[in-house]
């Protein structure tokens, strides 16, 4: 049975791929140390024998006994509020976190996926932007600590490769969503349904001509499976290249969740960008992966999972008590 070690594994991608691996008959070690990971999305997984817990910060020194062969490294806040209220703990999971996960890697000699980000293209000014293009990242505005950290990350993994020898894969992933999205960590999918659902008016910043473009979470999984199993060690975007404005997009919410609530507009973030859409022009080579799910299909299943949420979560998102479970 194939071993492997995911960081970040309370998060919304990181339990994805927890479920995925266990379906796939490998051993699933989960590591998180819980700043914006949840268990809740990982309890169902605690009573198998495949799995097991460590309740661990990756940015500091870590240890797994016994073999792995491989590890996925997707530890991070992933939202811009988030790394917002916690720049440094952002920096360093990226930076140092992902040097000592390619210290582990090395050490075990497993093969290793960092999870990086179309943030790394900043504001881009290539369009649709390419795996060749170099970005537009401001490093000292609000969102520096999550895009210089995410390119440190990539400039650390391809160093071990080339140096180290090691077996090296970076994602650079595009707007996703799917069911155990934080509802409350302000990401505009969570934050629109959540506002439709507690009754509120759904708040487009700026005017809402930004571009983005949402893939289901079960198309970016299978990416990286597949992306784990091949042998190409260059960035590769996985995204949907259905780009939408941010305006409409909250217009389709509103129609999905049937909510009589309106749009309301407010300021602009520093440095959002204007527009995002992957080429996975290299994706469909290398992989022969291309997204499946339609937004419709998705954005049905996202909002039916969320509308069975508890109210206490829908109004206050809480960890509950799993220590008992926990591996310190
Ligand atoms: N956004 C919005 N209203 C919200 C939250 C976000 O209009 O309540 C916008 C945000 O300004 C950005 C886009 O939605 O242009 C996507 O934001 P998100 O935080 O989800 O991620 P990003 O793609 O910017 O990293």
């Amino acid at each position: 049975m194939p071993r492997i070690l995911i960081t970040g594994a309370a998060g919304f991608l990181g339990s994805h791929l927890c479920d995925r691996f266990i379906r796939e008959g490998y051993e699933v070690v989960g590591m998180d140390n819980l700043i914006t990971g949840d268990l809740r999305n990982l309890e169902h997984l605690f009573p198998l024998k495949q799995f097991t817990f460590y309740n661990k910060d990756v940015s500091t020194f870590i240890h797994v006994p016994g073999p792995l062969d491989y590890i996925l490294h997707f530890a991070s806040p992933a939202s811009p509020i988030d790394y917002l209220k916690i720049p440094i703990q952002t920096l360093k999971v990226g930076s140092l976190g992902t040097h000592n996960c390619l210290g582990l890697a090395k050490a075990k000699k497993a093969r290793i996926l960092v999870a990086s980000t179309s943030e790394v293209y900043g504001d881009p000014t290539v369009h649709p932007q390419t795996e060749e293009y170099w970005g537009n990242v401001n490093p000292v505005g609000p969102r520096g600590v999550y895009d210089e950290a995410k390119r440190f990350q990539e400039a650390m993994t391809m160093a071990y490769h080339t140096y180290h020898g090691l077996e090296t894969r970076i994602i650079r992933i595009f707007n996703t969503y799917g069911p155990r999205m934080r509802l409350n960590d302000g990401r505009v999918l969570p934050a629109f349904i959540g506002q439709a659902l507690r009754g509120e008016d759904l708040t487009v910043f700026g005017k809402g001509n930004q571009t983005r473009s949402f893939c289901y979470v079960d198309d970016l999984v299978e990416g990286i499976y597949r992306l784990l199993h091949c042998d190409y060690p260059y960035p590769v975007n996985i995204g949907n290249p259905d780009e939408i404005t941010i305006l409409q997009f909250a217009e389709e919410i509103i129609k999905l969740t049937g909510t009589k609530q309106k749009i309301v507009f407010k300021d602009l973030p520093k440095d959002d960008p204007t527009q995002r859409r992957p080429d996975i022009t290299k994706a469909k080579k290398i992989l022969g992966w291309e997204p499946k799910v339609s937004r419709a299909e998705g954005l049905k299943i996202t909002y039916a999972a969320f509308k069975a949420l508890p109210k206490e979560v829908l109004y206050k998102q809480e960890h509950r008590d799993f220590e008992g479970y926990i591996r310190k």
